[in-house]
C-alpha cells in the first residue's frame, strides 16, 4: 500500500483556545506549531487563520504569512487553506484563493453541526470551486454527509472539478454523520462509484480520532486527518500538548497498520500536484 499521508488541521476556527491553551492562534504559533508538526511527520496542513481576538478570519494578510512561513520552515509541505464558513463572511471565503495554495478545502453541502447549520448554498460552491480551478488549487472535498458526495459530481459534470479530486470524509460531528465503520463503507462504495479516479482520507473528531484513523488505514486511505481542529485530547486523562504530539500518535497508527507516514514529494505525486 502507498505512503500516508499526515494532514495535520492545526488550528481550526472554534473559540477553543481556553480549552486548551495548545491551539495556535497567531501566525507565528501557528507557523512553528506547523514546523513541530511537519518534523514529527505531517506532510500536510490545513489552515484557518484568526483575527488578534481569536475570531475566525479570512483575511489574505494573514493567510499570506502563515503560507510564506511554512513553505520557509518546512520544504515540500502541502498547504492547504480552508475555506470552510464557521463565523466567516461567505463572500470572503474564498478571497485568499489568488495566492495559490495547493489546495483547499470545499464543502459542497450543507449539514447540521452541534449548534449551528453549517450553511454552504449552491451558488457559493460553485464560487468557491471556479475560483479554485482558476487559480489550479486542488480541491479537498469535505464529505459531512452521504449527499454532498453527489454534489461534488454535478461540479464534475459542471466541469468545475477534475476526475481526482482530494476526498475527505469527515465523521463524528455532532448532528451529522456518526463515526460508524459500516457509515465509511457506505460512502466509499458511493465513492467509487462516482469518483474512481478520486484520492481519499477520513477523519473522526473527538474521541473519535484514532478509531476512524485505524478503519481508514486498512482501507488503504491515501491519507488521515489529525490536529488541534479535531481532538484537544491525546488520550481521556490528558489534553494534547501540541499539534506534534498528536502526529506522533497518528505515526505510530500508521505503523501498527504496517504501512509508512508519506513524505511530502510522495503526497504530492499521490494527490496529483506541482512539486513544491
Ligand atoms: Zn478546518
Amino acid at each position: 500500500m502507498k505512503p500516508v499521508i499526515i494532514a495535520v488541521a492545526i488550528t481550526g476556527s472554534l473559540p477553543r483556545k481556553a480549552d486548551n491553551p495548545a491551539v495556535p492562534i497567531l501566525p507565528e504559533e501557528q507557523i512553528r506549531s506547523t514546523a513541530e508538526a511537519f518534523e514529527a511527520g505531517a506532510s500536510l496542513v490545513h489552515i484557518h487563520v484568526r483575527n488578534d481576538d481569536e475570531t475566525p478570519s479570512s483575511s489574505p494578510e494573514r493567510f499570506g504569512i502563515v503560507q510564506a512561513g511554512i513553505q520557509r520552515l518546512c520544504p515540500g509541505m502541502i498547504v492547504q487553506f480552508s475555506t470552510g464558513g464557521r463565523g466567516r463572511d461567505p463572500s470572503q471565503r474564498g478571497s485568499s484563493l489568488y495566492l495559490r495554495p495547493d489546495m483547499a478545502s470545499l464543502s459542497t453541502g450543507s449539514v447540521n453541526f452541534p449548534s449551528i447549520v453549517y450553511e454552504n448554498q449552491p451558488p457559493l460552491v460553485e464560487q468557491l470551486a471556479t475560483q479554485m480551478k482558476e487559480h489550479e488549487v486542488l480541491p479537498e472535498i469535505e464529505i459531512f454527509d452521504l449527499s454532498h458526495l453527489h454534489g461534488a459530481r454535478r461540479l464534475a459534470d459542471k466541469g468545475l472539478l477534475g476526475e481526482h479530486p482530494h476526498i475527505q470524509f469527515v465523521m463524528g460531528v455532532k448532528n451529522a454523520l456518526p463515526a460508524e465503520e459500516r457509515l465509511l463503507d457506505l460512502m466509499l462504495g458511493e465513492m467509487r462509484t462516482l469518483f474512481p479516479h478520486a484520492t481519499w482520507s477520513a477523519c473522526g473528531i473527538g474521541a473519535n480520532q484514532s478509531t476512524v484513523m485505524r478503519w481508514a488505514l486498512v482501507r488503504g486511505a491515501d491519507g488521515i486527518r489529525t490536529g488541534l481542529e479535531d481532538n484537544i485530547r491525546l488520550s481521556k486523562q490528558r489534553l494534547a500538548a501540541s499539534n506534534a504530539e498528536l502526529v506522533a500518535q497518528a505515526v505510530a497508527e500508521i505503523r501498527l497498520a504496517g504501512r509508512v507516514p508519506a513524505t511530502p514529494a510522495e503526497a504530492r505525486k499521490t494527490l496529483g500536484l506541482r512539486s513544491a
